[in-house]
């Protein structure tokens, strides 16, 4: 049996090696490496799969969670909601424009940001909120939309864990995740679904004129060049990260399926063990499993960990701290309620190995280890 990895990405590469290569040697004969028609081919490509009017490839995620808030035209005091349950990088961007990031609870089941939640947290200032699409599953999104609709917000979704999941209305409508808001932020860092081999990201809108304005901010806020219409930054896709990640888009929803597969899987093997909650498929959103997060219930989740290392078996806490309690992000922000069921999360919460590579023999050995540990709990 292989060794069991969080993510195997070397597994993975062997697979599509010559394709991957020669699609690399390409950018490296051409030397276009910044732009250049492989950056194109890639933006146009994604738009299809994502069936997206504008794809605005970036330096990675977090500059595209960053660019799309400048685009939106945020300002310094402007409230923007965060989940407290997340990656610091949502948080850290709208901090460091000056926002004021308000970090709240989410769903016990989902970890995402609910409707009722964000109501409670709206004031005057309220400008945007960031759902956060964690784990691979969608935010309950019409419900949100229409407090964005009702209030006046802006909607940038945190889709850095979710490409290609499918979100349906209640008339049957469906839609990928980042294009029911105003804006999608994705990263292409090498352990997400899409993982390039180094840092890339996009912005994904229907909005032609943000698309335009995201594009220029992107790029030092030119308009042509040395016309500068706005203070920008420079974040780009070089081309040979573009080149790796046209290659791999064409596998991804081979690579969703193998998730799947892994996820079904555990959650059979983990559905009479009554000290673990396997992850809430929402009805209304399909699931792209980025992680596979289980709840180890009565204070078992430090344990199970421990005994897994044992065996061989790597697993990860994500996130185990609230970014309230964060040092950089104590005292910042409007404090809303005590974020008990983050506090709970971020005490419960472990992410098992899924990945596109895991075999049989290694997911029988996960489940009959966890199993022997609550047999002896
Ligand atoms: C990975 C991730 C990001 C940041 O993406 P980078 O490409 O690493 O900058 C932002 N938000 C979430 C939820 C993420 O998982």
């Amino acid at each position: 049996m292989p060794k069991i990895q969080m993510v195997d990405l070397q597994g993975q590469y062997r697979k599509i090696q010559r394709e991957v290569d020669r699609s690399i040697k390409d950018v490296l004969k051409s030397a276009a490496f910044i732009n250049g028609p492989k950056v194109k081919e890639f933006e146009t490509n994604l738009a299809n799969y994502l069936d997206v009017k504008h794809v605005i490839p970036c330096g990675n995620g977090t500059d595209a969670l960053q660019i799309s808030m400048m685009g939106l035209g945020l300002k310094p005091g402007d409230e923007v909601i965060v989940p407290a349950f997340t990656y610091v990088a949502t948080v850290e961007v709208a901090a460091l424009l000056g926002l004021n990031p308000v970090m709240v609870d989410v769903d016990k089941n989902t970890f995402n940001l609910t409707a009722e939640i964000v109501e409670q947290a709206l004031n005057v200032h309220t400008r945007a909120i960031v759902p956060v699409h964690l784990f691979g599953q969608s935010t309950d999104m019409e419900p949100l939309m229409k407090i964005a609709e009702k209030y006046n917000l802006q909607i940038i979704e945190d889709n850095a864990q979710s490409i290609g999941t499918e979100y349906t209305f209640s008339d049957g409508t469906k839609k990928k995740t980042g294009n029911i808001g105003n804006v999608g932020c994705i990263s292409f860092y090498p352990s997400k679904n899409l993982g390039a081999y180094g840092d890339a990201g996009a912005v994904t809108t229907q909005n032609d004129e943000l698309a335009d304005k995201i594009r220029r901010i992107a790029s030092h806020g030119q308009s042509e060049k040395y016309h500068h219409k706005y203070i920008g930054v420079n974040s780009r896709l070089d081309a040979i990260q573009a080149a790796i990640l046209d290659v791999k888009l064409k596998y991804l929803d081979k690579y969703v399926a193998a998730r799947q597969v892994v996820a079904d899987y555990y959650d059979k093997a983990f559905a009479d063990i009554e000290l673990l909650q396997t992850p809430e498929r929402l009805p209304q959103s399909t699931h792209v499993f980025h992680q596979y997060t289980l709840i180890v219930k009565e204070g078992h989740r430090d344990a199970l960990k421990s005994f897994l290392h044992e065996h061989g078996i790597p697993s990860m806490i994500y996130y185990p701290i609230p970014l309230t309690e964060q040092e950089a992000f104590k005292g910042r922000g409007r404090k809303v309620g005590d974020l008990p069921i983050t506090k709970s999360l971020c005490a419960s919460v472990l992410s098992l190995p899924i990945h596109t590579e895991m075999t049989d023999d290694q997911l029988e050995y996960i489940a009959e280890t966890i199993q022997a540990y609550f047999d002896n709990a």
